[in-house]
């Protein structure tokens, strides 16, 4: 397998894997950008149309597609006749209210011609933190498809300052193809994929057909280059993926302007950037620690403990704490990071970080003498700890 750049797989191989890869699809979720959906004069009309086509092409084949769409922001600042994207966010959450309504009428009047019905579903990053709300969305994006009726997908810019957003639409796609258990995710945005140097700058710059590692140097060459009307720039879409592959999913970038650009994918062509999924499929609880619930603070453990939990599959237990970062409570989301300060896990606490400060180093039978009370023997009990990718590939356990 390759490292990073794909240079050493051939075309023919390539081909070979992305028709494996997408014969088996039955359910995927497709990103849209606003740098695709929008133009100078407003919402790109010819490409939701062509979009529309392509969905209900695959959702014909027996692909269920979940869309998640920007553009709403775009769209409203050319309704209200800005000249650019505002930066005060309550103006870009008035714009997103502006754009939204026309977006959606954008997409219920290109399906109509092939006769689908598509559904709107505005989401913020409480809602898919809070477990009960989390499964309540799976349960209603579910009975969607049932329906066959396309969910589209966007954040609810109107609720949301920043520290509470997704952060841009890269980030919520990866939340929602967990959340869906999907088999695979297609970011179309408006370059045509992942480039090894900023192509804007660099007219040598080659595509990346293929990634089976994100490694530093990849990460790199996608910090450049951010649309002029969406949020997220390669970067984001880089960190996407991060969280996609680890959680044993494939994923796509790929140029949204291209005519017929999903159809082209799903039939295997050599197109866009493909990230290979690594390991195995996460279950999807998991992926929601990892991957959804914001860091709350960090643990800091002895070598001991970080053997114990990478190479013995155990939990982790107040003797192996040597530190602890933030002031969190019962049930928050924490980082574990190994002597070294390499983050190898994530998972969920029983006690809130001032209780864990008292009984690190201390062991199980010490807790109730400590503490008064005692909860559990586990400070993160091994079924909701997840080991993150960085553990594998960076050794940070001994
Ligand atoms: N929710 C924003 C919109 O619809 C898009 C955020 C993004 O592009 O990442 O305009």
């Amino acid at each position: 397998m390759n490292k990073g750049k794909g240079s050493v797989i051939d075309k023919d191989e390539r081909v070979r894997i992305r028709k494996q890869l997408f014969q088996d699809i039955q359910r995927a979720v497709v990103k849209v950008g606003t740098g695709v959906l929008t133009k100078s004069h407003g919402l790109n009309l010819e490409i939701i149309t062509g979009l529309a086509g392509q969905i209900s092409w695959l959702m014909d084949r027996g692909c269920e597609v979940i869309l998640i769409s920007s553009g709403a922001i775009g769209s409203g600042v050319k309704k209200v006749g800005l000249k650019e994207k505002p930066r005060e966010i309550p103006e870009k959450q008035a714009a997103a209210a502006v754009g939204q309504p026309s977006l959606m009428l954008a997409y219920e009047q290109a399906f109509e011609r092939y006769d689908r019905q598509v559904a709107q579903i505005l989401l913020t990053r409480d809602d898919l933190c809070n477990r009960k709300r989390y499964l309540n969305a799976r349960n209603t994006l579910n009975v969607l498809l049932n329906w066959g009726i396309l969910p589209i997908v966007n954040e609810n810019d109107t609720v949301v300052v920043d520290e509470l957003k997704f952060g841009d639409n890269d980030n919520l796609s990866a939340m929602i193809t967990h959340l869906m258990d999907a088999q695979i995710l297609v970011n179309l945005t408006d370059i045509d994929g992942l480039y090894d140097k900023d192509p804007q700058k660099h007219p040598e710059a080659r595509l990346v057909p293929l990634v089976s590692k994100i490694d530093r140097a990849l990460e790199r060459a996608a910090r450049d280059a951010p649309g002029a009307l969406g949020t997220g720039g390669m970067q984001s879409k880089v960190q996407t993926a991060k969280k996609v592959i680890t959680s044993g999913i494939p994923m796509i970038i790929a140029g949204g302007l291209r005519p017929d650009i999903l159809k082209d994918l799903f039939m295997g062509k050599d197109l866009g950037t493909l990230f290979l999924p690594r390991g195995q499929r996460m279950a999807c609880r998991k992926c929601w620690i990892a991957f959804t619930l914001a860091e709350k603070g960090v643990i800091r453990v002895d070598r001991g403990a970080a053997k114990a939990i990478c190479e013995n599959g155990k939990s982790l237990l107040p003797i192996g704490i040597v530190g602890v970062e933030g002031d969190f409570r019962e049930g928050a989301m924490v980082s574990c990071a190994d002597p070294a300060g390499v983050v190898f896990a994530k998972g969920l606490v029983n006690y809130r970080a001032s209780d864990i400060r008292k009984v690190m180093g201390l062991r199980t039978s010490e807790i109730e003498k400590r503490l008064g009370y005692k909860y559990y023997d586990e400070v993160i009990h091994r079924d909701n700890l997840v080991m993150t990718l960085d553990t594998m590939e960076e050794a940070a356990c001994p």
